[in-house]
């Protein structure tokens, strides 16, 4: 189930029966300030709620009070084994860290963390992936299993304990569906902290929110999972636009317009496959609350439009206009669009 307890990064709370977050990571080089900061504002606008930047070296911790003056969203620095980096981006004003305790040296750093984190109410991330696992878990399993990304995870999350620091989210992403799946439910079933939800490497556009739908789908439909990041090789406004379509996929956030269309047959007679894609697309920053059906032929479009506030049904070569299962009129092929787009807008 969604995490009991909670931390908040700049004013997002995640975990605590909080909304499932979005969000996503540039991928802009570190040291490029305008292109990151363009970028920043980019996902921003696309909806993203927490962003996310690699901080690799002292010099790109420039990019954090950068990012923190130009957009109004949580800013999480993602740092990898230096934790002098980690302390100066707390000085920065960054929201949030990710980094793994275990992987930046004896107790006295892990401490100067922690400590500087709970002065400043930074949360932070660990973040255990399938291909970085500790090689004692290893030889344990054998192979990064779902136990081994739990294991690893909850080792970290213990080395935070140890000086009282409990801020802690988790994620234990693997590139393979079934595995990240079986590490959150364990996870869920082993600890309490805020589950940050993720496939690792899930691929290029198509196969990655394939993937990433039936991972994090799977887990949220349970109800485990308080924030979501969708991982594409891909411009990340894409992981937030699909971030978003899952959400309302599985019935957390509602809002913007419901998009119906069939799959088209033998007895389709416009092209609906255009007509469809630049419908849908027309529609991505209509924020009203409605349906829309999109349907090749009258067949099932009355069926639909009983449940569609509006929708087009393909004739041959024309279309019908429909409000919620009456027909307002006929229009040739080349105006429906329009027609439905000047339909919508009076709703
Ligand atoms: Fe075929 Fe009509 Fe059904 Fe579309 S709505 S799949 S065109 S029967």
């Amino acid at each position: 189930m969604a995490s009991k307890i909670f931390v908040k990064a700049g004013n997002v709370q995640i975990g605590g029966g909080a909304q499932v977050s979005i969000q996503s990571m540039l991928n802009t080089p570190a040291h490029d300030i305008e292109g990151s900061v363009r970028q920043a504002k980019a996902l921003e606008a696309a909806g993203c709620e927490i962003i996310r930047a690699a901080v690799p070296d002292k010099d790109a911790v420039k990019l954090v009070s950068a990012l923190k003056e130009n957009v109004n969203i949580p800013v999480v620095a993602d740092i990898h084994f230096d934790y002098k980096i980690a302390l100066e981006c707390v000085s920065a004003g960054v929201d949030k860290i990710r980094i793994n305790p275990g992987n930046i040296g004896d107790d006295s750093r892990v401490k100067a963390v922690a400590d500087a984190c709970r002065n400043n109410n930074i949360p932070i991330r660990i973040g255990v992936n399938s291909g970085s696992l500790e090689k004692s878990i290893l030889q344990k399993y054998g192979h990064p299993t779902a136990e081994a990304l739990c294991d690893s995870a909850l080792y970290h999350a213990s080395l935070l304990e140890k000086f009282d620091f409990t801020d802690i989210v988790l994620s234990m992403k693997s590139s393979t569906v079934k595995t990240t799946v079986d590490a959150y439910r364990l996870a869920r079933s082993r600890c309490d902290y805020p589950l940050h939800l993720g496939v690792t490497e899930a691929g290029t556009e198509y196969s990655g929110i394939i993937k990433s739908a039936a991972g994090i789908g799977a887990l949220l439909l349970d109800g485990v999972g308080d924030t979501i990041r969708i991982s594409l090789t891909a411009d990340p406004v894409r992981e937030v636009v699909a971030a978003k379509e899952l959400l309302k996929a599985v019935g957390l956030r509602t809002g913007g317009v419901k998009f119906v269309s069939c799959p088209t047959c033998g007895r389709t007679k416009i092209d609906l496959i255009s007509l469809a894609n630049e419908i849908q697309e027309k529609l991505s920053n209509v924020n009203k609350d409605i349906t829309v059906a999109v349907m090749g032929c009258a067949v099932n479009g009355p069926g639909e439009a009983k449940e569609a506030d509006l929708g087009v049904a393909g004739g041959d070569g024309c279309g019908l206009i429909f409000r919620k299962g009456e027909i307002l009129y006929k229009v040739p092929e080349s105006e429906i669009v329009t027609a439905l787009l000047s339909e919508i807008e009076k709703l």
